[in-house]
């Protein structure tokens, strides 16, 4: 699951206020930002193997570090309990810890039985619907632009950075996942990783497009 994700993400910011964009993508994503750097390190690994499913052609041959519920469970306390020290509020840090646990529960829907539940067990999980991709894309498609509509409802650009940035934010993730979706497959891992590591921009750019809006006072 690609742009699902981000769709959390941006959907959380109405429950979520003093949170910005940025800190919410990192919390929905994390799973899939940190696992580049595990692929790069030679710690985790991947097999491009087309036709594995209908619409990506990896192989998560082993992810537990970034990928097995008991891990993608610490992480989420990590993250929650840092949110927690920085933001000061305990709610926050249940919404961060559910935002990075709920890309788990999202991947389980999509990918093959391939999701470990901890590092070194062999049962692995995974409902398969990436072998159905107008299921896939109307899945994503849905969580994704349910989340955008709840975060520009939720929030108002306080100039046009941002507008057109929330707009091109959204319209940069839509591309990827249609090109994910369509496009040929990468030539190998280390090219999966570093196309990878560059959903840092889109984080960075949530960072950027939060701080150019402001929460809408709900007037009734
Ligand atoms: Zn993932």
């Amino acid at each position: 699951m690609f742009i699902g994700h981000f769709g959390i993400g941006f959907g959380a910011k109405k429950i979520a206020p003093a949170i910005s964009l940025g800190l919410l993508f990192i919390a929905a994503q994390f799973l899939d930002l940190l696992w580049p750097s595990l692929l790069l390190l030679d710690i985790e690994h991947v097999v491009i193997s087309p036709g594995i499913t209908k619409v990506t052609p990896f192989d998560f041959v082993d992810y537990p570090i970034s990928h097995s519920l008991l891990l993608v469970t610490g992480w989420g306390i990590l993250l929650g309990i840092l949110s927690w020290l920085f933001l000061k509020r305990f709610r926050y840090a249940l919404i961060i810890f559910a935002c990075v646990v709920s890309h788990w529960l999202l991947d389980l829907l999509v990918h093959r039985p391939d999701l470990p539940l901890a590092p070194g067990s062999d049962s692995r999980y995974g409902l398969g619907i990436w072998n159905y991709p107008v299921l896939t894309g109307a899945l994503e498609g849905l969580i994704f632009l349910s989340g955008v509509y709840l975060y520009s409802r939720s929030t108002n650009a306080k100039n046009n950075f941002g507008k057109y940035g929330l707009l091109t934010l959204a319209g940069m993730l839509l591309i990827i996942q249609a090109a994910n979706m369509f496009g040929p497959p990468p030539p190998n891992m280390t090219a999966i990783a570093w196309a990878g590591q560059l959903q840092w921009l889109f984080v960075i750019l949530a960072f950027y497009v939060d701080k150019n809006r402001e929460m809408r006072i709900n007037k009734s």
